[in-house]
């Protein structure tokens, strides 16, 4: 894989070959899924190639097309199922050096693919802006990574999923060609890239929307009753006049139980919510928390959290909640899931009356068209993969969608259909498919041949 010609291809570039290096730039979080962690334990990379430029990431494509290597990119690595892992090996191509803000004009900011979030941010402050949607990994993941990989996050209650028209604005990727070509997409030929597991390019440059900072507050409320908590969360996502960027709900006992940082400010049998709430909307937000009979019980700005390297709640969401159950109890897994708007509060209700202390509920609302819904990370007590599947195929048929975390291709988790927009596009992009080999089920069914 690593012939004398390849390397000598690659003279000049950052390229690690030391085992216990390829190990960690060859894994991700795959291991929060039991089934991931027995299949995906191996992949290795053969080399590490960490460019600091377009220009060496064009190198690097050039050299993987002339000899055949697989190429996978690798932003943060803090994807879940294994969506930077080589499963061919090859270069795992390290996209943290591209980290240039390039410019920040009309409400939109141009930025380097191997920036991380958290830097972005930081400097979007000084010109009065934060991005939309990050995700709860935004102190590790890359913009990169976030925009071929995630699919929403932070800021989801108020802009939906990353997927929505308007959330990306272009992207610049090489392709894997003979001669790699770089190319400027835009506008409907975004889905090209976003979510792609970087099969269809290596995206050098991404350019986003920005919104307004703001003052934001943690704040958790705690209720007795679980569905009283999800009624406050629907209300709040709703409030027209609250301004908000995140408001994730938990069942008990995962706040007392698991979420340690938070544990004493949410009772042993309560329900919470944990939210990021303008300051200026504070006081809107205790009302309501007490309308629907609950109470807020802490309270932070965002500012002093960080100031104080303590940990946001923001920290706490998302898998991140998955993340700290596990810390208590590797016996744990989780389930992905997306309850539709319209009757998506009845179907929360159903559900989590369905499986006892086996599943237990964390809802995360989001916009979604006019409305807002809920996903959902619930935690699961492991036992068996047959017993998940079941539990995922009751889900299921009671309405609730699932997009398995415990698998890693993208037709089998996220999309559950194939995308031929990718697939006809990774045709043009990538015709040997060297690019992140394995991931993308309809290019391996294929039987694609390129012409020679
Ligand atoms: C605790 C925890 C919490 C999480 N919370 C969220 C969340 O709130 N929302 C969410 O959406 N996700 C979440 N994730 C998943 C993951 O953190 C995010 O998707 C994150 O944005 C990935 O960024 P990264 O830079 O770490 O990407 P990586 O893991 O490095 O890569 C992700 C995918 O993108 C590809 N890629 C990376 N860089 C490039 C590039 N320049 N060009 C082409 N392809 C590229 C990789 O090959 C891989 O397929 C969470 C994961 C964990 C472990």
């Amino acid at each position: 894989m690593t012939s004398p010609a390849m390397l000598a291809d690659l003279d000049g570039l950052s390229v690690a070959t030391a085992p216990a290096e390829l190990k960690r730039k060859s894994r991700d979080f795959y291991w929060f899924s039991p089934t991931l962690k027995r299949e995906l334990e191996d992949a290795r990379a053969d080399l590490v190639v960490s460019p600091r430029d377009e220009a060496e990431v064009i190198a690097v494509a050039a050299a993987c097309y002339r000899h055949g290597v697989p190429l996978t990119a690798r932003g943060g690595g803090s994807g879940n199922y294994g969506q930077c892992m080589p499963l061919r090996g090859g270069v795992v191509l390290d996209m943290t050096g591209l980290d240039r803000l390039l410019w920040v004009k009309h409400g939109a900011v141009r930025v380097q693919a191997g920036k991380k979030l958290i830097d972005l941010d930081a400097e979007l402050a000084g010109h009065g802006g934060e991005i939309r949607l990050f995700p709860s990994t935004r102190a590790i993941a890359t913009v990169g990574g976030f925009i071929a990989g995630g699919s929403g996050g932070v800021g989801s209650i108020n802009w939906g999923m990353l997927r929505e028209r308007g959330n990306i604005l272009g992207g610049r990727l090489v392709t894997l060609e003979p001669e790699p070509r770089v190319l400027e997409l835009r506008g409907d030929d975004i889905p090209k890239f976003n979510h792609s597991y970087g099969v269809t390019g290596i995206l050098t440059e991404l350019e986003l929307p920005v919104a307004p900072t703001q003052d934001w507050i943690d704040a958790i409320a705690t209720f007795d009753n679980f569905m009283a908590a999800a009624h406050f969360g629907q209300a709040f996502a709703e409030a027209p006049g609250i301004v908000k960027k995140q408001c994730a709900v938990m069942a008990a006992p995962i706040p007392h139980l698991y979420l340690r940082p938070i544990a004493s400010h949410v009772g042993a049998g309560q329900a919470c919510a944990l939210v990021m709430v303008a300051k200026q909307s504070f006081e809107a937000l205790e009302a309501l928390a007490e309308e629907h009979g609950g109470g807020v019980t802490y309270a932070r700005s965002l500012e002093e959290v960080e100031h104080a390297r303590a940990v946001p709640l923001y920290e706490l969401c998302w898998n991140h909640t998955t993340l700290w159950a596990l810390k208590r109890d590797a016996g744990l897994t989780y389930l992905q899931s997306f309850f539709p708007p319209g009757g998506h509060l009845e179907l929360v209700e159903k559900v989590s009356g369905m499986f006892g202390d086996e599943v237990m509920m964390h809802l995360e609302f989001t916009r979604s068209g006019g409305g807002y819904a809920c996903s959902a990370l619930q935690i699961v007590r492991y036992t068996t993969e047959e017993r998940l599947q079941e539990i995922m195929a009751l889900q299921e048929r009671a309405g609730c969608r699932q997009f398995n975390p415990h698998v890693f291709t993208l037709e089998e988790g996220g999309m559950k259909q194939v995308n031929t927009t990718q697939l006809a596009f990774k045709r043009e992009v990538d015709p040997k498919g060297l690019l992140n080999p394995g991931k993308m089920l309809a290019w391996e069914n294929s039987g694609w041949k390129p012409a020679d």
